[in-house]
């Protein structure tokens, strides 16, 4: 869905202004700089559209909205995301600034599936397009960026494969960590590359 980026669809209450410190952190921005290098989140005037995050504890720590993700991101460009209800739309949060917009999709995620401790969305036009002759699992209907609807298409995916594309909008790949996250991101880019 070629929709313009209009800000997160979502209330954060903010529950302290600490950016994340977490051990994992490093190999959060690694993988942050891979999906910038391989064009896998393209930037747009003040960010980048793809959001990365991995399971840290109770909480999820996720990319915040409009980063450039090609940057050496600091710690503030992180939120720690501490609980978030999708029927009144409200996140609470740590950090400096607002998470990425489809933080809805990335707590839905790991809510509904324990094993899940990472959740990499990205945009490629080729995955996206071409989803259904490469075999990847695609949801039925094009959403709207950042909705309860498109978590829940996401969810559905995820019942049967950690790799699928929301229609006309972009891909996303789950691990049990970041490195399995990553890989399948990977694997099916050289998969293009044939
Ligand atoms: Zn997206």
């Amino acid at each position: 869905m070629n929709e313009e980026y209009q800000g997160v669809r979502f209330v954060t209450v903010f529950r302290g202004d600490e950016p994340p410190s977490h051990p994992l952190l490093s190999e959060l921005r690694h993988w942050c700089r891979m999906f910038h290098d391989h064009g896998l989140a393209p930037p747009y005037p003040g960010g980048s559209s793809g959001n990365l995050s991995f399971r840290a504890g109770s909480s999820l720590i996720i990319t915040g909205t409009a980063i450039g993700l090609k940057d050496n991101l600091a710690d503030d460009a992180f939120v720690e995301v501490i609980a978030c209800d999708p029927a009144s739309g409200r996140v609470e949060a740590r950090g400096r600034r607002e998470p990425s917009s489809e933080t809805l999709l990335h707590a839905l995620l790991y809510r509904h599936f324990p094993a899940i401790g990472a959740v990499f969305h990205g945009h490629h036009d080729t995955i996206t397009s071409q989803a259904e002759t490469l075999g990847i699992p695609v949801s039925p209907s094009p959403l709207p960026y950042g909705s309860k609807e498109l978590a829940e298409a996401a969810l559905t995916l995820a019942a049967t494969s950690d790799f699928f594309v929301l229609r006309e909008h972009g891909f996303v790949a789950l691990g049990g960590d970041m490195a399995k996250a990553g890989a399948l991101c990977f694997a099916r880019l050289e998969k293009l590359a044939g």
